[in-house]
């Protein structure tokens, strides 16, 4: 069934996330004036288009950073990012929002916001645009299908019927936040059309899971900036990131545990024996700590560490370390000093997982950058398709990282399809 007002697209973008909408709008923005054949269709399965824009940096939408560069991202290679990141870069981003009415402001940590704090702001600023151009979008429409005729067009397959186009772009995002609509059957469709996806799509800028009784769970609530640390079985760092940790009722969460995140699983599934180690004291080592502790006067240890270490924290430790923390440090011994020293400076974390993709902010693996031409996002094994955003394989650090991939790759698709 091939619905008729629709037979005649030139263009169809199929999801209308981040980078969907960045690639109609540049789509839209290149047709001619007076070329009234040329018609770009946006199709999204979601009946109200952007739940992922409006869940964003706590509502906030952190819509990109400062400084990004291709070192804040893993996936595919740094030189095959920087190249797609180069065309459209952070100052691109703020000029684009600029145009659209959007007031943006930098936070200190280089983060760059609405200054409304609120990410409606940036939706409707895209949807308005949207509007204003020569766009047809159509909500409600999961594609279930996609098939390449003989004559080189696409049939698009959703339960509202089909559509034939001559061109395509394929931006249904990864499989993080499913209720989204984000949900993995954009990598199934890519396939279909001759892509692989990696090996591994796992979640990324996700919160772990520790063991039920393990001290982290027991301190729920607490918020402290510590140092985490990826390191192989002989010791050798792989990854580290320091920022702000948040212990909760089933283990880690915040800023410094999201980023890690994929740096651990992915060495996890490599080598079994990588670990995950805390440092409640940045910059500290065990020896420095060690030599603190050798403190020679009345203090108890839980006094020593107080204005270092919240005092939940230090209990919870001295516990681990069996050192008890009214014991004044003069008697504390050599071998309980190096424990507790330990405990605060590389302590283990024995990760059992993660909270998956229904909380994952976003997906590492899917297409991988070398099967596209990246001059123009246009698949080098199904030609007339583009993609773009998280579909592809490329995932960011927290910062706005993630939506400056989004809006890069969603811009060079746009302007090129
Ligand atoms: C809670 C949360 C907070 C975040 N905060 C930030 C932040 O502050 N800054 C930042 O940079 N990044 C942030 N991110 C990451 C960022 O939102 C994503 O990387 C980005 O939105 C990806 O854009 P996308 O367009 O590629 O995919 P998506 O936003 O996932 O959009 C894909 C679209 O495709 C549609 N779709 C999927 N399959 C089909 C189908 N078969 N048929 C029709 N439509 C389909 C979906 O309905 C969806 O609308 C956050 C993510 C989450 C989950």
């Amino acid at each position: 069934m091939i619905t008729p007002h629709m037979r005649d697209a030139d263009v169809a973008i199929i999801g209308a996330g981040a980078a969907g909408l960045m690639a109609a709008i540049w789509a839209g923005r290149v047709i001619p004036r007076n070329a009234t054949l040329r018609r770009v269709v946006l199709l999204d399965g979601a009946k109200r288009i952007g739940a992922k824009i409006l869940v964003s940096g706590g509502g906030r939408c952190n819509i990109t950073h400062d400084l990004v560069d291709a070192s804040n991202f893993a996936g595919s290679t740094p030189n095959a990012i920087r190249k797609v990141l180069q065309r459209f870069d952070a100052s691109s981003s703020i000029d684009f929002f600029a145009r659209l009415g959007v007031e943006l402001k930098r936070e200190d940590t280089g983060k760059i916001f609405p200054v409304t704090d609120d990410a409606h702001t940036v939706l409707e600023a895209l949807l308005g645009e949207v509007t204003r151009l020569p766009l047809e979008l159509r909500t409600s429409f999961r594609v279930e299908e996609l098939n390449r005729e003989k004559d080189g067009t696409f049939e698009i397959v959703g339960a509202a019927g089909a559509i034939r186009v001559g061109r395509l772009v394929l931006a249904t995002g990864g499989c993080s936040l499913p209720r989204t609509g984000s949900d993995g059957h954009g990598h199934a469709m890519a396939r279909r059309l001759g892509h692989s996806i990696t090996p591994r799509v796992f979640p990324a800028l996700v919160p772990l899971t520790l063991p039920e009784r393990h001290l982290v769970r027991s301190l729920s609530g607490l918020t402290i900036r510590a140092a985490l640390e990826v390191r192989s079985a002989r010791g050798k760092r792989l990854a580290s990131f320091t920022d702000s940790t948040l212990c909760t009722h089933f283990g880690l969460s915040g800023p410094s545990v999201l980023d890690i995140s994929r740096y651990y699983l992915d060495a996890r599934a490599h080598d079994p024996t990588a670990a995950l180690v805390i440092n409640w004291l940045p910059g500290e080592t065990v020896e420095s700590i060690d030599r603190l502790l050798q403190t020679r006067d009345d203090r108890s240890v839980v006094a020593v560490l107080r204005g270092r270490l919240p005092e939940r924290l230090s209990r919870a430790l001295c516990e681990e370390a069996a050192v008890e923390p009214g014991l004044p440090i003069s008697r504390l011994s050599r071998d309980a000093r190096r424990s507790l020293a330990r405990m605060i400076c590389e302590l283990p974390l024995p990760i059992t997982g993660d909270r998956g993709f229904k909380v994952a902010e976003v997906t590492a693996g899917g297409v991988p950058l070398r099967e596209l031409n990246l001059a123009t996002m246009e698949s080098r094994v199904c030609p007339g398709l583009f993609l773009c955003g998280e579909i592809c394989d490329v995932d960011g650090r927290i910062g706005g990282y993630n939506f400056q991939w989004a809006w890069a790759s969603g811009y060079v698709a746009g302007v090129s399809v």
